[in-house]
């Protein structure tokens, strides 16, 4: 295991804000926004390491007692964004017939954010605000007005899809389609709840707290589950993606 110590060129009874001066320095020459050289981004990822042990007062002791465990994975603290779910609800299940369901998954949001060199290098609390959907507090999610409730859809009698009958040179050929009345939910909100229009969502701003990781740069991800949009009909929210972008 690297001395973090002679990582950051500092003495053993250094104290922490000589721990952070020397990363700030470092920070500055080596930060792969400031300075494209691979050789350099590889040596700001064992920085960014040794400053993480070096500045929490627990782990440090544990280093100097030549304490092991710690597993930073690749990349120290720039590892372990998330890069993306692959969205396999939305196709998982092909094929399959009858009506879709009015409770659906949320859609991810993803969303830019600009730190400057400095959050970017130590990392930083932010308070973001979000532009999303949430639950409509007036229906629950159901879409529908006080407690009534979808009715059958009488043109496809709840399959939520329709025959269709087509002539050809070859005879007749029967084919099947959404059903038009219900968009193909195979049931009708008779009473529209008013406030959501019977989608079960309303849009609405969001204030969130964010933290930003130390050693973080330009192209890297935060993904924050269950953050993101609320789904039709009051469903799982989807996530939230914030891409960082440093400003220098
Ligand atoms: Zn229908
Ligand atoms: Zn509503």
């Amino acid at each position: 295991m690297a001395d973090f110590y002679d990582v950051l060129g500092v003495e053993r009874n250094a104290s922490s804000d000589e721990i952070k001066r020397a990363y700030r320095k470092l920070a500055r020459e080596l930060h792969p926004d400031v300075n494209p050289d691979p050789v350099a981004q590889n040596r700001f990822k064992e920085v960014t390491e040794a400053y993480e042990v070096l500045s929490d007062p627990n782990k440090r002791s544990n280093f100097d007692r030549g304490g092991q465990g710690f597993n930073f994975g690749a990349g120290g603290a720039g590892g372990g964004f998330g890069f993306g779910d692959i969205m396999d609800a939305f196709f998982g299940g092909g094929g399959s017939r009858g009506p879709r369901p009015r409770v659906r998954r949320g859609q991810d949001a993803l969303i830019r954010i600009e730190i400057d060199l400095m959050e970017a290098t130590f990392g930083s609390d932010r308070e973001i605000t979000v532009e999303t959907a949430l639950v409509c507090t007036k229906c629950t999610g159901s879409g529908s007005s006080g407690s009534t409730q979808p009715s059958k859809c009488p043109i496809c009698q709840g399959r939520g899809e329709v025959q269709q009958v087509t002539r050809s040179v070859l005879g007749q050929v029967m084919s099947s389609r959404p059903c038009a009345n219900c968009q193909g939910f195979g049931s009708v909100i008779t009473d529209p709840c008013r406030e959501c229009a019977g989608d079960g969502r309303v849009r609405s701003r969001r204030t969130l707290n964010v933290q930003i990781p130390a050693g973080v740069e330009t192209g890297n991800r935060i993904q924050m589950s269950g953050q993101g949009e609320v789904g039709p009909g009051g469903g799982p929210a989807g996530d939230l993606k914030l891409a960082l972008k440093a400003e220098l």
